[in-house]
């Protein structure tokens, strides 16, 4: 390929609305451009590395033993109906009506349509395993789109379906998932970490995300290095230790004027936020529920979804609170509150003398104890577990770190198989559900990942795996001779098929330098005075920076050689 005919608008400055490394790098590097808020195009050069990641994913889910579909991208209401999605997919799905007026979304995922579409072609248990994917555009209408294509509202998404007879073979499926998953990172010179996920209520029983470290990750992940156990803080569970029980006081109301907030209640009790009994009001499908933490302790909203069996929680506003409570907010507390569900965190039983609000406008209650004072009928955990929490399966203290989510491997069990009736004949000729899995990587968000873990100061260092060019050469020769000797060296790379750009563009070296650097291949050759003059070309490797003189006679064998030695440090394990 060469420069001079190739669209390549590398930019000086940083896009203004770019808060993140590799967002400015794709833009300035000319990888992308933006459509509109969250909507990208891919250039010539973005589209090479992201199909790069592309093959590597189809190579590794093949070697796993999947096998390639294509689905549209319109998906028919009457699935989503079926399956009971229709109505709880929420705003992110993007509905659309066609000229009949018949409904469809645009697939923010593939589960039902897969599901119906093996219900076709798959009738008996020699049908199975099986483990359909595909490489797919989704579309979400997120409600903040950012860090460019790392949330985006179109996106490139590798998903997989896998259907298994029983227990054992969905385990066998989601393994394979596991093993392919960690190839394909590691090939693209991504190091990731495993964490367990949440669930949510929807069924299912394992669920894994698969995390790269990274300051700018929108994950918050719970480690232990003791143990190894890892887990997204929506899903951390962790080792409690509780307080030694005190003799019971007198339960009494305390007049707290404007007191109203954890802060402030410590303040004006002069004691630890573990003696408050924090209480919530939420809205848990509509219905106003309370749930009630010690004051330390922050409540993990998905436990909470969860333990309630509700399909969307949100905080309540103040009128619901004072319509519930019959007092401003600041003043809930589990006390007289008969009215509303609630749940109890496993703090709450073990405080003794507690203090919590009294459902008066300024009044607290001092002395509280449970199972004295109000019963504990639902109990759970639905705490958030912080930095320094205990290992929920060794003890040890756990840290935390964020984390990039680049993949995710889900047990989805019988859900979709029941609700939309996907059944096989068995051995014995009865109609049986399949076991289904889900397995999804984002390739955009894969490649920005890619982009935030290999960069410096200068730009993109593509690991070779991934790199849009393998080669970066850049002509510095002016005369005619000069010009027609760096020709030369190019149409012999190119013959011996090593994947090379030329910049022959007219430009000064100093500029080609640094577009070279931005853009980040792994392999710069330069044609210039030295070659020119004392035939010899000079070789500098992006990563390293490392310099290298060859003559072309061995220049050749010199790429490959380098070419081999860099792929391996990407080799799948
Ligand atoms: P997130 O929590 O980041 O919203 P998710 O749980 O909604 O992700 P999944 O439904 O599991 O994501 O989708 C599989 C993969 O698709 C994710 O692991 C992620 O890499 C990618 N992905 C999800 N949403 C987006 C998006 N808006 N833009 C780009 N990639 C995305
Ligand atoms: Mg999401």
């Amino acid at each position: 390929m060469r420069l001079s005919r190739y669209p390549l608008p590398t930019l000086k400055e940083d896009p203004s609305d770019a808060a993140v490394a590799s967002h400015k790098l794709m833009i300035r590097a000319g990888l992308i451009r933006k459509e509109s808020a969250g909507m990208y195009a891919y250039l010539p050069l973005g589209l090479r590395a992201l199909h790069k990641i592309i093959q590597i994913i189809r190579e590794e889910m093949n070697a796993a033993g999947a096998v390639e579909f294509l689905m549209p991208e319109l998906t028919n209401a009457d699935l989503w109906k079926e399956s009971g999605r229709w109505n709880t997919m929420g705003p992110e799905m993007i509905r659309i009506k066609d000229r009949n007026d018949l409904e469809y979304a645009l697939a923010p995922t593939h589960e039902e349509a897969f599901t119906a579409l093996v219900r076709n072609i798959v009738s008996s248990y020699r049908d199975l395993p099986l483990n359909a994917y595909q490489i797919n555009t989704k579309f979400r209408d997120e409600i903040r789109p950012r860090f460019g294509v790392i949330r985006s509202k179109e996106f490139i998404m590798k998903d997989a379906y896998s259907f298994d007879l029983d227990e054992e073979g969905l385990e066998k499926s989601y393994q394979a998932m596991r093993m392919a998953y960690r190839n394909i990172f590691r090939r693209m010179g991504l190091e990731t970490i495993p964490v367990e996920a949440d669930t949510g209520t929807m069924g299912g029983s394992q669920s894994e995300e698969f995390m790269v470290p990274s300051t700018i990750g929108e994950e918050v992940l719970l480690l232990c290095n003791s143990c190894g156990y890892r887990a997204n803080q929506e899903k951390a569970d962790f080792k409690r230790t509780f307080p030694a029980f005190e003799t019971p006081e007198e339960l009494k109301e305390v007049s707290t004027p404007n007191v109203r907030t954890i802060d402030e209640l410590v303040t004006f009790f002069n004691c630890n936020a573990s003696k408050f009994l924090k209480s919530i009001i939420y809205l848990a499908d509509g219905k106003p529920v309370m749930a009630v933490i010690s004051g330390d302790r922050e409540i993990n909203e998905h436990k909470l979804k969860r333990a309630l069996g509700a399909a969307e929680l949100e905080l309540a506003g103040d009128r619901i609170v004072e319509e519930v409570t019959q007092a401003p907010v600041g003043f809930a507390g589990p006390i007289n509150n008969f009215k509303i569900r609630t749940i109890f965190d496993l703090s709450i039983r073990h405080i003794s003398n507690g203090i919590t609000g009294a459902n008066k406008k300024d009044v607290h209650y001092t002395g509280v104890n449970s199972g004295r004072d109000f019963a504990i009928i639902e109990e759970a955990d639905i705490a958030l577990a912080v930095d320094g929490d205990k290992c929920p399966t060794c003890g040890a203290p756990m840290n935390t770190a964020k984390g990039i989510e680049v993949g995710h491997i889900f047990k989805l069990g019988y859900k979709y198989s029941k609700s939309m009736n996907l059944t096989v004949l068995d051995k014995n000729g009865r109609a049986v559900h399949p076991l289904m899995g889900c397995y999804g990587i984002g390739v955009n968000r894969t490649m920005a990942t890619i982009i935030e873990q290999h960069h410096d100061e200068r730009g993109i260092i593509w690991p070779i795996s991934v790199a849009p060019f393998y080669v970066w050469m850049v002509g510095i020769g002016k005369t005619d001779e000069e010009i027609k000797m760096t020709d030369e060296i190019y149409e012999m790379l190119r013959k011996a098929s090593i994947d090379v750009m030329y910049d022959d563009r007219p430009l000064s070296p100093g500029f080609k330098f640094g577009d070279a650097d931005l853009i980040g291949c792994p392999i710069r050759l330069t044609i210039g005075k030295t070659y020119f003059k004392g035939g010899e070309i000079e070789i500098k490797l992006r990563e390293s920076g490392e310099l290298q003189k060859c003559r072309i006679e061995g220049l050749l064998e010199k790429i490959k050689n380098i070419i081999e030695i860099q792929f391996a440090r990407y080799a799948a394990k």
